[in-house]
């Protein structure tokens, strides 16, 4: 295979930046661009040892450097490679990159190292998504659920898996081809047992997905009420900055502003949208058409009302449209006189928060409101998820067909047509751990990384 480099670390200044090389040639092209201060041939170096020097382009000295060497198989990808740590500055670390790509590299594709790693047997595909997990992780439970994936946990879970339904397809394989032997007939049984044990753990994988993605990629949120309830005010509170208009006039948040912001340990994608009242202003129509569909397909809805006025009968119409959905309400403008009808607000809605968010106070209880509605506190961290929509795919496909083989058992069908299914389950587990998989799947989930990763 060719020889990859590529810098690692951010595209901006920092304290040092590290370029990386892997590949056969990885130590000799290390060498015609490094030279170390002491006597140490860079080819004599063992693996994981380090040496300080000075890179060159040619002749040209760049910046002081310390070279690391890593021996294969005993590194990130699995191949020989080496890593330059210079001094973090933009145009010196393109420099020693370009070095590098002089004397014979090619430029590294987006997560070629870890598709290397990968390719290499150092990680399964479920680990190597969960790099990038880690690398996005904004928190300490995103990162805690990467880390155990990252460390193998689904991978091991689909081997068990897997190893029941070979199990089961081996005494059906064996029973099939030698009916005149002495093989014991495979009990319906006793299959339907091991069915529902394979069952049963594939279908915890997914158990917890929705809670995870919610953890990962944040609670779509939609803050709706009618004008002039605090709104905007609530999203600025949240969002810690002015981004949309705030006046007296009702509706002038015409359009969606949208923010992610970290409450606590949570990350709610905001859009701040005009009032779901009817409205005969055009322009103001089209963000609250927009507004209506972000209500149906939102995690959450919070549904402001203002604590300093009677109920009207757009906050009605609101409570009835966020029935039997994830909401919280929050009633807003607590630092004024009090004229809402709470005990009737209570009866329509779980959960209630009273606020100020003028005042910035009570934003607290929002938060842990938030965290009780998705029972984030709740999360154990050692069981293991789908981590993603790709593995969740292939864990429902290989739960239908365990479900279907089970059916069909129950049904009294032929254990041919049993057999099909559960070898159809265990291809899709291969798919999910990366074992059998296409290539375009594989370039899919490396073309989300960063380069240098
Ligand atoms: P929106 O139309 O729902 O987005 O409402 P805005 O955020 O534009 O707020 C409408 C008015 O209510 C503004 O004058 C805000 O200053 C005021 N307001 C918002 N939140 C509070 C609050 O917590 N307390 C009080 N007293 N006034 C508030």
């Amino acid at each position: 295979m060719s020889t990859i480099a590529a810098i690692s670390t951010p595209n901006a200044p920092g304290g040092i930046a590290v370029i990386r090389i892997s590949g056969d040639d990885a130590i000799n092209i290390a060498e015609r661009i490094f030279k170390p201060a002491g006597k140490k041939r860079v080819s004599e170096m063992p693996g994981y040892t380090c040496a300080y020097g000075a890179a060159y382009d040619s002749e040209e000295r760049l910046d002081d450097c310390i070279l690391t060497v890593f021996r294969a198989p005993h590194s990130y990808t699995g191949e020989d490679a080496a890593e330059i740590s210079c001094h973090g500055g933009l145009y010196v670390t393109k420099r020693i990159l370009r070095a590098a790509l002089n004397n014979g590299a090619e430029n590294a594709g987006p997560g070629e190292f870890t598709k290397r790693a990968f390719l290499n047997g150092k990680l399964d595909l479920t680990q190597a998504e969960a790099v990038m997990d880690i690398i996005s992780a904004r928190g300490q439970r995103e990162l805690k659920m990467a880390e155990n994936l990252r460390e193998g946990a689904a991978f091991r879970k689909a081997k068990k898996i897997s190893e029941t339904l070979l199990k089961i397809l081996g005494d059906l394989a064996a029973w099939a081809d030698y009916p005149e032997e002495d093989i014991p007939e495979v009990e319906p049984e006793t299959l339907l047992t091991e069915l529902e044990s394979a069952e049963r753990e594939l279908a915890s994988l997914v158990a917890n997905y929705d809670r995870g993605r919610i953890i990962r990629e944040g609670i779509a949120t939609v803050i709706a009420g009618k004008p002039n309830v605090g709104k905007s005010t609530l999203f600025n509170c949240l969002s810690g900055c002015e981004r949309s208009i705030v006046t007296d006039i009702a509706g002038t948040t015409r359009d969606v502003v949208e923010e992610s912001v970290r409450l606590g340990e949570i990350t709610l994608r905001l859009s701040d949208t005009a009032g779901i009242r009817e409205t005969s202003d055009i322009i103001e129509g089209m963000g609250v058409d927009i507004a209506r569909k972000r209500l149906d397909s939102a995690d959450l809805i919070i549904a402001v009302f203002d604590g300093s006025c009677p109920l009207t009968a757009d906050d009605f119409d609101l409570i009835n449209k966020i029935k039997n959905k994830k909401c919280i309400a929050v009633v807003n403008k607590s630092d004024a006189p009090q004229v809402i009808d709470k005990e009737f607000l209570e009866s329509e809605i779980q959960q209630i928060v009273y606020l100020s968010a003028k005042e910035n106070t009570g934003v607290e209880l929002l938060q842990a409101a938030i965290e009780t509605e998705f029972e984030l506190n709740e999360i154990n961290y050692e069981d293991v998820s789908a981590a993603n929509e790709r593995q969740k795919r292939c864990i429902d496909s290989a739960l239908s067909c365990i479900r279907e083989a089970a059916e069909a058992l129950r049904g009294g069908v032929f254990l041919d047509a049993v057999t099909v299914l559960i070898d159809e389950a265990e291809q899709y587990l291969l798919e999910l751990t990366g074992e059998k998989t296409t290539d375009a799947v594989v370039d899919e989930v490396f073309s989300r990384f960063c380069v240098g990763k």
